[in-house]
């Protein structure tokens, strides 16, 4: 299907790694399987091009399969509120403010297996940062539903998709459909938790 549809250079990339064969194809799947600190992944050896096709290719084929696994695992709530998957290790591809009572709580949603855990409400996911003198908001009426929450201590920022605001949005897709919050974000200074699939 990338060898149809999509853009010359990546259509081109995904023709030769269809022609590489079998052999070649785990290699390259097991290099975006999340890794352990025991088993940790080789760096990746292409140009940044190459290496952002092979991560293209190799995630919108794993990421469905990793979300399959997760949907069917028994995962037990962590006692201690932290900011990576507790299925599977991998940090957040974006946070969602749920419902709760008068107000709304925080969950994080992860960026490979697409399990939603609960978070603290005001943290910054990647440092921890609590202070709320150094933790900002930023939001625009072109994407109500979406906010950039950023951290000025680790110039770290995560798109938090508020389903009190809008109750059909679904994060994964809103993230994904509010690029322009993120070149923005990037254009401050601030770096993305995790990249989505497309690397932005
Ligand atoms: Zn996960
Ligand atoms: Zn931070």
């Amino acid at each position: 299907m990338i060898q149809r549809d999509a853009p010359g250079s990546l259509a081109e990339f995904a023709r030769s790694l269809a022609a590489s064969g079998p052999s070649a194809w785990p290699v390259l799947l097991r290099r975006f399987w999340p890794a352990h600190e025991a088993d940790p992944q080789p760096p990746a050896a292409g140009t940044p091009e190459e290496n952002a096709f092979e991560r293209f290719c190799a995630q919108t084929f794993l990421q469905p399969y990793a979300e399959f696994l997760a949907d069917r695992a028994a995962i037990r709530e962590p006692e201690v509120r932290r900011s990576i998957c507790p299925y599977c290790g991998s940090r957040p591809l974006a946070g969602v403010l749920r419902p709760e009572g008068d107000g709304a709580k925080r969950s994080l949603v992860c960026s490979f297996c697409r399990t939603e855990w609960d978070y603290v409400r005001i943290a910054c996911p990647a440092c921890e940062e609590s202070n709320e003198k150094n933790l900002c908001v930023y939001a625009t009426d072109r994407f109500a539903q979406v906010r950039v929450e950023a951290c000025d201590t680790c110039r770290t920022y995560i798109k938090t998709v508020d389903l009190t605001r809008d109750g059909r949005a679904v994060p994964e897709v809103d993230e994904l459909a509010s690029i322009p919050l993120s070149l923005w974000a990037d254009e401050k200074g601030y770096r993305k938790i995790t990249p989505n699939f497309v690397g932005l």
